[in-house]
């Protein structure tokens, strides 16, 4: 993300409308949240979705709390989270003093890996919360039936899937509860953002007071209480009207920045498989019933070591190739919910080998050439 590489690893793309809409926002005078540009968001939003109602949020994070928020948690619940994610899938429950359950991830997509989520199973899991890896859809039915076991609620962190689909059904519309994160490094973004998606429409009416302070404003501007007061816990999580203008732009140009991260995406995957395979590299693994988003390239190499030359090659060429995710069961928080090595043995090993490439929609065919070519030429 620094300047000083020609190929940065992220470059937010930018589609032209970003500077009007913001410019019609602050005109309308309405710079606070639930403005103008904000239904607009949400409406579209639950257009593309269907099934959703859709709340803008200040981020993923916070849409996360919300929806741990809306769970009521109580000290001995339990919340199946995967080890190998983003903290804030993980401590937006924790702040609620629920136990954190850490699960391992599957070889292939490096989902939550469902096998291992029935053994971590008991009747105090309250909540799973699969995240679909690079936007790579986790096994939505087998989670889900797997849930209805203890009645546990299937909570979608979709930072990586908007727009993905895993079996023809929308990535964000399958568990009770999804959130979405317009974060800058993510496909579709306004610096900072998110949303909270209500599948099960019970928990509607008691999001919106939560995401207004406790209050039930939301029912005042509908007409439906002459005042609004405070009626429950709730934080203040409303999107301002400025970033929900900048948001609308992109979320209408988002065929645009879809296709341009298709492009990035497939020939990276044309010209790196077939050289991954001759060493023992991977390349993500998309299964049949799986439509991703293109929010992520990655290559699994065979070693820490390799991994560290494999940067500092690239680096040396001025491209930014980076890593993520600790384990979260042995970091220092996940050790105190009892995380020990060998718990989550493919994420323990993945963890280590993993690199993401440069992936957004600026990236030309010669800035691609470039990233492969140097990969290409690393000594191996
Ligand atoms: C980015 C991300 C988040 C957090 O998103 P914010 O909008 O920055 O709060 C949560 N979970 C996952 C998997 C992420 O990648």
């Amino acid at each position: 993300m620094s300047s000083s590489y020609r190929i940065p690893f992220n470059k937010p793309c930018l589609t032209g409308n970003e500077f009007n809409y913001v410019s019609d926002a602050i005109k309308q005078g309405h710079a606070s949240g639930d403005g103008p540009f904000t239904r607009k968001c949400q409406s579209l939003l639950e257009s593309i979705l269907v099934t959703s109602k859709v709340l803008l949020t200040t981020s993923c994070t916070h849409a996360l709390e919300i929806a741990a928020l809306l769970l009521d948690l109580q000290p001995q619940d339990e919340v199946i989270v995967p080890s190998f994610t983003f903290v804030s899938t993980a401590n937006a429950f924790a702040l609620r003093g629920a136990k954190l359950v850490f699960a391992d991830v599957r070889r292939d997509t490096l989902n939550i890996d469902e096998k291992h989520l029935e053994q971590l199973l008991t009747p105090r899991t309250r909540a799973i919360v699969p995240v679909h890896y690079a936007g790579v859809g986790c096994e939505m039915d087998a989670i889900t039936a797997l849930a209805a076991r203890t009645g546990a609620v299937v909570i979608e962190d979709n930072a990586h899937g908007f727009l993905g689909r895993y079996k023809g059904r929308m990535l964000g519309t399958i568990g009770q509860i999804a959130t979405l994160s317009f974060h800058e490094t993510k496909n579709i973004e306004c610096g900072e953002g998110g949303a909270i998606l209500l599948n099960d429409r019970s928990f509607t009416e008691r999001a919106e007071i939560i995401r207004e302070k406790g209050t039930d404003r939301s029912r005042f501007f509908r007409g439906q209480v002459d005042r609004y007061t405070w009626v429950d816990i709730g934080s203040s999580y409303v999107l301002s009207d400025l970033l929900a203008a900048f948001l609308f732009a992109q979320l209408e140009s988002r065929d645009h920045i879809q296709s341009q991260r298709k492009r990035v995406w497939m020939r990276y995957a044309e010209a790196l498989t077939p050289w991954a395979a001759d060493r023992g590299i991977r390349t993500p693994a998309v299964p049949a019933g799986c439509e991703q988003p293109f929010h992520m390239f990655y290559l699994i190499v065979n070693s820490l070591t390799q991994r560290q030359a494999l940067i500092a090659h690239l680096a040396n060429l001025g491209i930014l190739a980076v890593f993520h995710y600790q384990p979260l069961h042995l970091s220092p928080m996940g050790r105190r919910f009892g995380g020990m090595p060998g718990d989550c043995p493919v994420t323990e090993n993945v963890a280590e080998r993993l690199v993401r490439l440069p992936l957004y929609s600026d990236l030309d065919d010669p800035g691609i050439s470039e990233v492969v070519n140097a990969i290409t030429s690393f000594p191996d």
